[in-house]
């Protein structure tokens, strides 16, 4: 506010300069254009007082308090607009109307105090000089002739004008100090809505959720930085553009959502997005907007990255089951084991002896043999639920991969219908984590690939590696598996192979992800099957075999049945 007070004051000085300008111009003109001679001396003086008092409010007026400075400059212009009336006639000047306008100023400048304090000081001075001429103390002014007034014509006079001098100074005063008051008002209740207005903002562009709204007809009006990175766009380029452009295509008609979703009612549901060539879940909650007037206007639709979240919901049901199935399991095992031995034991024992004949050991030899087999469940079992301690090591992951394949073509699930080609490239390639573990994907992937060409076929066993991760993909030309088989690929005991145990790919995911990598099939029934498995190069030796499974990014741990329809 002092700095408004002080440019009022340049104002005033410079409204002065000009009014008494005007003034002593118009006593020229009519000196000049009448050729009367009018003592107009003391208006030079008046106009040089105004330029110093302009000089003054520029120069020492800088250093004073502002009020102090309107004081001077408004007590000056009393004293002015004294010398104009009294040289223009006193009472009968046309001037007198100046004081009522120096003290309305002073209303609006300097509020009540100033304007009652320049009213008076306005009323002794002119009170006072209008006493002085009557009594022929003051010489008769240059510019007017006096009238003779009567006394009492003369109180009647000072009366009235000094009422208006006080009556001005209050009705200015009030009504400035009112807009005061607004003005103030104004400003806080404007400080209060930015304030608001930054808060909002600061909110909607921090969230991590992603904001957006559209209008009536599915085109974005707005959205969020977080929704931006969501949908993997600039947030400044969205608006205008429909949202059908960044996936969001709604099971139910635009329509029917919007006749959901009016009131205090919400809309939601789960969106499946292609985002940057990944698929992405969305979660997203969606609502009509109300104008003010209460007129249904657009559409705000707030939407959560669920991908993690599905995957790790996932992954936690199927870790429940098997802990549930597991702890059970595990002791029914344990216990079933030992009489196993027993039994496959002293079958044994008693098949040596001679006075059994040859179709007793026939069945003797079948107990033998599906004992072993029965054990071996068991074995494969318990490795799944109680995995065996991890030694982690560098190792040539290449090498290994080559190595395992050459001793699985030995091996008697191997037959000559089976074609078997092993591209590693390159031939050396360094991997930390458990060896044997790992050795032990290989060999199992590699063999439900030829079991599942039970008729003969090829295999091809490709490795690669970038820099974080190592692939190892097993294409098959096998019969391949429905759907629903794929889909229980991981799950422990389905298994469609004679004799097989169903734990081969349990186990196999189970190693994958405990070392952080992750493991995905595609197959077309009847064509062939792929089966994919990453694993990082650098897994932490103290992170594997301890931590949560964590997936990793390249493919599904878990098989999406999408993915199949874009394989082979
Ligand atoms: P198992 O080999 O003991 O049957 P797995 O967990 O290794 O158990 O495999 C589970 C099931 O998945 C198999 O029984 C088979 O039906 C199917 N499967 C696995 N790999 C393939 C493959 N390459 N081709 C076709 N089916 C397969
Ligand atoms: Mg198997």
């Amino acid at each position: 506010m002092p700095d408004t007070l002080r440019r009022s004051i340049g104002w005033l000085t410079a409204i002065r300069i000009v009014v008494l300008s005007l003034i002593l111009l118009s006593a020229i003109l009519v000196q000049a254009g009448a050729g009367i001679h009018i003592e107009i001396t003391f208006l030079y003086a008046l106009f040089a007082a105004a330029v110093l008092l302009a000089l003054f409010h520029w120069t020492v007026g800088r250093y004073l308090a502002p009020r102090i400075s309107a004081y001077i400059q408004l007590l000056a212009d009393v004293g002015i607009a004294t010398v104009l009336v009294y040289s223009s006639g006193g009472p009968d000047s046309v001037f007198n109307f100046l004081y009522l306008v120096v003290i309305g100023a002073s209303g609006f400048l300097l509020y009540r105090t100033g304007a009652v304090i320049v009213a008076t000081v306005a009323a002794i001075l002119y009170g006072a000089m209008v006493q002085l001429m009557a009594y022929g103390v003051l010489p008769p002014p240059p510019l007017a002739p006096v009238s003779e007034w009567s006394t009492a014509r003369i109180r009647f006079n000072l009366a009235i004008t000094v009422a208006g001098f006080y009556g001005v100074a209050f009705m200015v005063s009030y009504l400035s100090e009112k807009l005061l008051a607004a003005r103030v008002e104004l400003e806080l209740r404007q400080r209060a809505l930015q304030r608001l207005q930054t808060l909002y903002g600061n909110v909607i562009a921090t969230m991590s959720s992603g904001l957006m709204t559209t209008d009536a007809d599915q085109r974005i009006t707005f959205l969020n930085r977080a929704g931006g990175d969501l949908l993997g766009v600039d947030p400044g380029a969205a608006p205008g553009r429909p949202i059908a452009e960044f996936g969001f295509a709604f099971p139910d008609e635009w329509t029917e959502i919007r006749s959901r979703a009016r009131g205090r009612e919400t809309y939601r549901g789960e969106l499946d997005i292609d985002w940057k060539s990944s698929r992405r879940v969305l979660g997203f909650s969606l609502r009509v907007l109300k104008e003010s007037d209460g007129e249904e206007e657009g559409t705000l639709i707030l939407f959560q990255d669920l991908t993690e979240i599905k995957k790790l919901e996932r992954r936690a049901r199927f870790n429940e089951q098997l802990a549930a199935v597991g702890e059970l399991a595990a002791g029914i095992a344990h216990e079933i084991r030992n009489p196993l031995a027993s039994i496959s034991g002293s079958v044994q024992v008693l098949s040596k002896d001679l006075s059994v004949g040859s179709a007793e050991k026939r069945l003797m030899e079948i107990i033998v043999s599906e004992s072993n087999r029965l054990s071996k469940i068991l074995e494969d079992f318990l490795r799944f639920v109680r995995p065996q301690e991890r030694r982690v090591a560098e190792f040539d992951m290449a090498v290994n991969l080559s190595e395992v394949m050459d001793l699985f073509r030995l091996s008697d699930e191997v037959s000559d219908g089976h074609k078997i080609e092993v591209d590693v490239a390159p031939a050396s390639s360094q991997l930390s984590g458990d060896r044997d573990q790992i050795r032990q994907i290989v060999y199992n992937v590699a063999k439900n690939a030829v079991r599942a060409m039970a008729a003969g076929g090829s295999l091809r066993v490709v490795g690669r590696e970038d820099d974080a991760w190592y692939s190892i993909r097993f294409i098959d030309t096998g019969r391949g598996m429905s759907e629903e088989e794929l889909a229980r690929l991981f799950t422990p005991f389905s298994t469609a192979f004679d004799g097989g145990t169903g734990l081969g790919m349990a186990i196999v995911r189970r190693i994958v992800e405990d070392h952080g990598g992750a493991i995905d099939a595609e197959s077309i029934p009847g064509e062939g099957t792929t089966v994919t498995v990453l694993l990082p190069r650098r897994a932490l030796a103290s992170e594997i075999g301890n931590r949560e499974p964590v997936a990793a990014p390249l493919i599904e741990p878990w098989p999406v049945r999408d993915h199949r329809t874009g394989a082979a």
